[in-house]
This record gives C-alpha cells, structure tokens and sequence, in this order.
C-alpha cells in the first residue's frame, strides 16, 4: 500500500478518553473510531490485523475438523424463551420489535439458534460428533464497557458448538478445542496461560480460560510458582491454614471505637494486625434469615464461593435492614460473630485466629480478646476467601502468586442445559432418543488486537509480532520527491517485495523522514526497510527491526530473500 493514498492520520496526543494503553496506541494509530460507548469502526490498517487474527483462528479450527457457519445476528424471542435465558439473561441482551412488534434479540451468544439448527439437522448418532463455529458480531450491553476494543458492546467473537452422543465423546471435543486454541495463541504470539475457571449458573463439567498475561487485565489469576497450576481467583481454592490454632491468653472485653468504621481504624486503634481483626459480612439466606460470613480483615470474600454455600442466596446479596434485625435483635452496628441469631460460617483462615476483635453488634463497640469455642460457639467452616500472594497452592505444590490476565478464550463443557431445554435429541444404536451433550468455546477475536497490544508494545508505539502485523514492511525512502533514482529504485523494490509475497507498506509521502520513521514505529511495523542516495550508490538499503537499535546494510538484490527469510525465522 502506497501511504500517499491512505487518508487517515495519526496522532500524537494521547487521548483523554482512553485508560489503557492498548486503547491509546490503537486511537493514535488510527487503527478504530468510537462512534458511540463501546461501539467502533474498524479503519484500513486496523482491519487488516483483525483479519490477520481471524485468518488464524479460522485455520485452526478448521484443522481440528470444526465446520464454519455463519448464523444470524438477529435471533426471534421465542428461541429465548424457549431455554429461558429471556427472563434469565438480564440487561446485556438487547431487546428489539420490529414493525410487527414482533420481539428479537441481538445476540450476545448463540447456543439457542445453534441448538435450533442441530435439532432440526442432526437425527441419528451418526452425524455425531460434530463442531459447528463462526466469526460473527456479536452484542452485549456491558454496563461499563471500557478499554476501547477489550470490553465492548459491539465486538466480534468466534463461537463453536459441539455436539456429542455420550460424556466421552464430549471430553474428546473439549480436549481438540484446547489444542487448537493453544496452537492459534502460540502462532499469535501471546503470552497466555490456561486457567480453570468458573462453570457458573450453567454447572457443566469443566471450564478453562485462556488468559493473555498483562497488568491492565481484568482478571486476578493464581499461578503456583512450582508447577503449571492456574486458575481464575474466583476459583481457586484456599487451603486451611497448618497446625492448630492458639490457646486464648487474653480476657474477653468490650471496647469504645467512636467511628471507626475500617478495619485500618479499628487495627490502629486496638493495636491488633488486621488479620487477627475479623469483619462480618451479613449476607441474604436462600431460606429464612441472614446468613454471617466471618473473615480476617486483611483477607477478601470470593462472592461465588459463598453464594455456592448451603443456605447463602445465590447471587450473593448483602442483607437488607429487616433481615439485620432479625439476626442481630437491633440495628445494623459494627457486626460481629457473637449472639448472632444465624448461621455462621468462618473462612478457614479466621476461624484459626485466637485473641481476636470483632464488632460487638453495637453501635461504636468492638470486642477484643475473643476465642471460638470459648465465647461463642464455634462456626462452620468455609472456604470464604480469595487466595492472595503466597498462599499454598492448591495442587499441593509450591506457592501461589497473583498475577492479572486478560480473558481472550473460554472452552466449556456445558452437557445438555440446552440441549434438554429446547428438545434436541438424536436416535442412539439401539433407536433409542437420546439427548445431545454440547461443548461451547469462545474466543474474543477483537478483544485479542488490543490484547497484543498490551504485551507487545514500547514508548514509541505498537510492536506487532510478524503474524498480526497489518503490513510485515514499511519502505522508507528518503529524499523521494527530489531523487528520481531514489524514487526507481524505491519503486522497484515495492514491486520486488510485492512480488516475493511480502506486505510491504510503501511511505511515499511528501514528508520528513522523521515523521515517517515516527510513524512506523507508532503503527509497528516489524520490519524497516530505508533507501536513500547513498545507500543507492553502493547497491544497498538499511534494515531494522522494530525491537532492533541498530541498522543492518542489505544489497538491493537480495532484500527480498532476507526478508522473506525474517519472516519466515
Ligand atoms: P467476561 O468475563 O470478560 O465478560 P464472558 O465470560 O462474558 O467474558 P464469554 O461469554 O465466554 O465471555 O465470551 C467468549 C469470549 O468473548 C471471551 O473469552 C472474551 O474473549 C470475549 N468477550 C466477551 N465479552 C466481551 C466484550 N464485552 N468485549 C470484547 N470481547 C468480549
Ligand atoms: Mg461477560
């Protein structure tokens, strides 16, 4: 592409309304436009990374004997009542009429039109297993969408959906998904790790996450530093502390905290570390009255861990003022485990603390020197915690450390919540109807230029890796409106290149070579290639790679072969 044709202009300010970095380098290099929250354009040079990535994912999923299909983005209410997901789905789905007030969605996910299409197709085991996917857009109305591309409204995903006839034959789907997704992350480049995550409402067998390792992610997730151990933070199990807790020394007493609301307050003022101050969080019952959650002060509750607790309202929902009364006798005061009229539960970790403080269910009251047991019964324990830096890892080895991620990919074993719901059923060997099994895997196919980004990326401007890379060259030829040689030859080799396969982005603008080497670098091209007057002289032009500080002279005659064999290495 000759650069002199191309209309669109970078910036070198950084715009206001763009938190990550990712979201900046992609506005300043004019790779989208936002035309309203969470929706973009994809412009030339942006568009053609996103085809580089779906070129990819498409070829990997072809591989793994996946079939593409391209279902519609608008999908009629009835398919949604049908699974229930109508009522069930919440704020994201936008709902659309049409002229007939007839109801549709646009779809956020597309497991109800998917499961239409193999009830009325798939009718004997035979057809099974199978692996439908496409490349669509898809629509979710985030309710706070950010970080450009990352959480979108509008944004495209590759969904597949695979059917299968029996467990086995499902885990033998999940498990190619894996491969292929592991393969397209590889050749993209990403630094990424498969995490064990959440199944959800849905329940499925298993569920894993591919996240893109990057501190402006989203997700915590827990790493062991001994073996290849991750997963989600909402997931991943805390152990129960070693040895056994401490005998009480201290007598129990009730202390004056005048408006200390924070543990830090509290902590300060007691003289007593957070971990052995304990907070208690009154939390909706499934049945009856609140439930308490018991935690030390230093530690976070995991809110999908204690909405899966026996008697704990699922989502978790923090007690309003009429079930406060009824499990404390009075007003909402500084909670505290004791004379709860309740169910208790204690994370393992604060039901190891002795000598404790905790609020006294009183207004401006806490207790200090408290011991289960010994002046209160002891609770039922509980993992209730997120795990943090250092905790044991769960599988056994070594310690856990907290890394962030970005979540590009979602493989699941979802079973038949869709399959029952809506009646797809194929006859067995025997003539016997039986209920399909279906896997579901995602991947964020915009959601992963900006992720690229984040990992690969300098003070100057994006660095692409070579197979995202919107052009693999930028020709940068010096003095070209002066030099008629300068320009043949320039010429020439856009046509060499061209010819040896390579994308060669041509900058034959009227500008200074500052400029043009300013903005090679902020689109990251990988490799540079600058012919000027000398270098013409003796037979060569200078090379550089983006990451490189130093220039390379290359013959003219054999700069294709050396890029080709960049390109290639
Ligand atoms: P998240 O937890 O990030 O909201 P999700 O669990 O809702 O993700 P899935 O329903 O599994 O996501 O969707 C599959 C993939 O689509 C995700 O792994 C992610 O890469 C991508 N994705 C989901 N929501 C968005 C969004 N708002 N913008 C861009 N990509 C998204
Ligand atoms: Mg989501």
């Amino acid at each position: 592409m000759r650069l002199s044709q191309y209309p669109i202009n970078t910036t070198k300010e950084t715009p206001a309304e763009a938190e990550v970095l990712s979201h900046q380098l992609m506005l300043r290099a004019g790779l989208i436009r936002r035309i309203a929250a969470g929706i973009y354009s994809w412009l030339p040079f942006g568009l053609r990374v996103l085809r580089k990535v779906e070129n990819i994912v498409r070829e990997e999923m072809n591989r793994a004997g996946a079939l593409e299909i391209l279902m519609p983005a608008i999908q009629p209410a009835e398919l949604w009542q049908e699974s229930h997901r109508w009522a069930e789905y919440g704020p994201e789905l936008l709902r659309l009429l049409d002229r007939h007030e007839r109801q549709f969605v646009f779809g956020p996910t597309h497991e109800e039109v998917v499961t239409d299409i193999a009830r009325r197709e798939l009718r004997s085991y035979r057809q099974l297993p199978v692996n439908f996917y496409q490349i669509q857009t898809k629509f979710r109305d985030e309710v706070r969408p950010r970080f450009g591309v990352m959480r979108a409204r509008e944004f495209i995903m590759k969904d597949a959906y695979s059917f299968h006839l029996h467990e086995a034959s499902l885990r033998e789907g999940y498990a190619a998904m894996r491969e292929a997704y592991t393969r397209m992350f590889t050749r993209m480049q990403l630094d990424f790790r498969v995490v064990q995550a959440d199944t959800g409402a849905i329940g499925g067998s298993a569920s894993e996450e591919f996240q893109v390792l990057a501190d402006s992610g989203e997700d915590a997730i827990a790493i062991s530093d001994s073996d290849a151990f991750a997963a989600n933070v909402e997931l991943a199990a805390a152990a129960p502390p070693a040895g056994a807790r401490a005998q009480p020394r201290q007598s129990l007493e009730q202390v004056a905290t005048p408006g200390m609301k924070t543990i830090a307050a509290v902590s300060a003022f007691l003289e007593t570390p957070p971990e052995r101050c304990l907070k208690t969080l009154l939390v909706e019952a499934s049945d009856g009255v609140a439930v308490a959650l018991v935690l030390r002060g230093d530690h976070e509750l995991n809110a999908l861990k204690a909405q899966k607790l026996p008697g704990v309202a699922s989502p978790l929902r923090m007690a309003g003022a009429a079930s406060i009364r009824a499990a404390t006798g009075g007003e909402a005061g500084y909670l505290g485990p004791l004379g709860l009229k309740c169910r208790i539960y204690a994370d393992h970790a604060a039901l190891h603390a002795s000598d404790f403080v905790c609020g006294a269910n009183a207004p401006d009251l806490h207790l200090r020197g408290v011991n289960w047991g010994r002046d209160l019964p002891e609770p039922t324990a509980a993992d209730l915690r997120n795990v943090v830096d250092g905790d044991a890892s769960p599988s056994g080895q070594g310690r856990l450390q907290i890394v962030r991620g970005i979540e590009v990919g979602h493989i699941f074993q979802l079973g038949s919540k869709y399959s029952t719901a809506m009646n797809a059923a194929v006859l067995d060997e025997s003539g016997k109807a039986v209920t399909m099994l279906m896997g579901c895997y995602g991947i964020g196919v915009t959601r992963i230029v900006a992720a690229s980004i984040e990992q690969n990326h300098d003070e100057r401007g994006i660095i692409w890796p070579t197979p995202l890379a919107p052009f693999h060259v930028v020709l940068i030829p010096l003095n070209l409106q002066k030099s008629a040689e300068v320009r043949a030859a320039a010429d020439a080799l856009y046509a060499a290149l061209g010819a040896a396969g390579i994308e060669v982005l041509y900058d034959d603008r009227d500008a200074r070579p500052g400029v043009k080497f300013a903005d090679a670098e902020l689109l990251g091209i990988p490799h540079r290639l600058v012919l000027g007057e000398r270098g013409l002289a003796a037979g060569s032009c200078e090379y550089r790679h983006r990451r490189a500080t130093e220039n390379e002279d290359i013959p003219l005659a054999s700069v294709a072969a050396f890029i080709r064999a960049r390109l290639e290495g």
